[in-house]
C-alpha cells in the first residue's frame, strides 16, 4: 500500500478523507474494492502499480456530483456538446475528470486517461485504462451474472477480459433499451477480436 501520493500532494489518510466525503459508505467501499483488483492486475500485467492505486481511488470521485456541476464544466472547458444529451453515467468519468483536477489538482495524464475511459473504454486505452476499466468489473463486490467468468479471463488476458466485459455491457445495455453511447461500441468493435 501506498503512503503518499505526490500526484495529489497527499497522504493516503487524507486521500481517502476526501473521496469519502463524496460519496455514501457503499461506494466508499466498492473504490477500496476496485483498488484492491486494479494493484493485482497491475501486477500481473506489469503496469505501474502506484498508478494503478491512485486512478482505482478517483475512479468514481464524481459519482455522486450534481448534474448542474457537470453541465457547467462541459461548458467551461468546451467540451464535446452532446454530453449534454446523456447523464451521470458518461458523465462522472468523462466529465469528472476535470473535476478532479481542479478539486485535486491531478495533472498526470495517464492517470487522468484511465478515469476518463473508465466507464465506456476507448478503442486506444492503455494497459492502466484497461487494468481500471477491468478492475472496476471484477472487484469483490461486484455479484452479477457473469462476473466468475469475467474474473477468470482476466487471469488469462486483459485484452480478452476488456472484450468479455464489453461484450456483456452491450448485451446488457440493450435488454434494457437504453441508449449506448457510441463510444462504447467503438471499445465494443476495436475488442471483440480478443474473444473470437
Ligand atoms: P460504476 O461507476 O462503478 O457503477 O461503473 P461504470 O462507471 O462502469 O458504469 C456506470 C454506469 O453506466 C453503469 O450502470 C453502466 O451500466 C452504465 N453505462 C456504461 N456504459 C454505458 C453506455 O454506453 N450507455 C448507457 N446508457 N449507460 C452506460
Ligand atoms: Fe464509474
Ligand atoms: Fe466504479
Amino acid at each position: 500500500m501506498f503512503d503518499f501520493y505526490p500526484e495529489v500532494n497527499l497522504s493516503r489518510e487524507s486521500l481517502l478523507e476526501k473521496i469519502k466525503g463524496q460519496m455514501s459508505e457503499k461506494r466508499f467501499k466498492h473504490i477500496l474494492g476496485v483498488e484492491k483488483a486494479a494493484i493485482a492486475l497491475a501486477e500481473k500485467y506489469g503496469v505501474n502499480v502506484h498508478k494503478a492505486s491512485l486512478a482505482a481511488l478517483l475512479h468514481d470521485y464524481a459519482k455522486e456530483t450534481e448534474n448542474q456541476v457537470f453541465l457547467g464544466l462541459i461548458d467551461k472547458y468546451n467540451l464535446d456538446a452532446d454530453l449534454k444529451n446523456w447523464s451521470n453515467n458518461i458523465w462522472h468519468g468523462r466529465v469528472g475528470i476535470y473535476k478532479i483536477q481542479e478539486d485535486l489538482g491531478l495533472e498526470d495524464p495517464e492517470i487522468l486517461h484511465a478515469i476518463e475511459v473508465h466507464t465506456v473504454g476507448s478503442p486506444e486505452m492503455s494497459d492502466l485504462a484497461k487494468v481500471l476499466y477491468v478492475a472496476d468489473y471484477i472487484e469483490e463486490g461486484r455479484d452479477f451474472p457473469g462476473v466468475i467468468e469475467a474474473r477468470a479471463i482476466a487471469d488469462r488476458s486483459l485484452n480478452m477480459a476488456v472484450a468479455f466485459e464489453t461484450m456483456r455491457l452491450i448485451a446488457y445495455l440493450a435488454e434494457l433499451r437504453v441508449k449506448i453511447y457510441p463510444q462504447s461500441i467503438e471499445t465494443y468493435n476495436a475488442f471483440i477480436k480478443y474473444l473470437k
